[in-house]
């Protein structure tokens, strides 16, 4: 993350949104069009370090589940094979657009913010789910997860408020 990731000439494609609706997106950007052409890069800003899979995330909240590793797929080894000065996974959110001079404002996770230049943007971030149950990602990883009941705030999560039904 360290350094400008785009300089005048380059063609930057900014994905927002780390969700099921981007993944594949990425990919197929990056391998048709991004690791063809000289100047093309792509950054993806989301501020959640793992891939959420909402599908499988019912299933998951049951007391005695033992399906966390399918619920939450890190991200940074998917992207591993692009070299790091034509992709970038930028973890933060982004706070404002400037559709006029294509600027992206991004609040970073660990703090302090960038903005980020773009030639085209693809806004995917997000849908919810109601009451902020966890079916769908929160702000961020740690959040989702210790609502689900992965992390320290356990007596707290929804897990533990699921209940036989006889
Ligand atoms: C239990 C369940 C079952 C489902 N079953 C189906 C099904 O069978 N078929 C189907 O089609 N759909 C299904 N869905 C719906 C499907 O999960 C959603 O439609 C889909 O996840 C939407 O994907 P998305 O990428 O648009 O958004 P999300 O998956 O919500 O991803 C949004 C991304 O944007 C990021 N983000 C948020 N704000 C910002 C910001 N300011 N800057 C940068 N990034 C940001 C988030 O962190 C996340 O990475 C189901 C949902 C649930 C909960």
């Amino acid at each position: 993350m360290e350094g400008p990731l785009e300089t005048p000439d380059d063609t930057t494609i900014v994905v927002l949104g780390a969700g099921i609706g981007t993944i594949p997106l990425v990919r197929q950007t990056m391998v048709n069009v991004v690791l063809k052409r000289d100047n093309f890069k792509m950054a993806l800003i989301a501020p959640n370090t793992h891939f959420h899979w909402p599908i499988a995330m019912p299933r998951t909240l049951v007391p005695g589940s033992d399906l966390d590793d399918k619920t939450f797929i890190p991200l940074a080894p998917t992207f591993a094979d692009y070299p790091p000065e034509k992709f970038r996974l930028v973890l933060g959110k982004a706070t404002s657009l400037s559709p006029a001079s294509n600027v992206a404002v991004v609040g970073l996770i660990g703090g302090g913010s960038r903005l980020i230049r773009y030639h085209t943007l693809i806004a995917a971030t997000r849908s919810r789910a109601h009451g902020g149950m966890p079916f769908k990602g929160l702000s961020d990883t740690l959040e989702t997860q210790k609502s689900s009941s992965f992390g320290p705030a356990a007596t707290d999560s929804v897990r533990s408020q699921v209940k036989p039904t006889n």
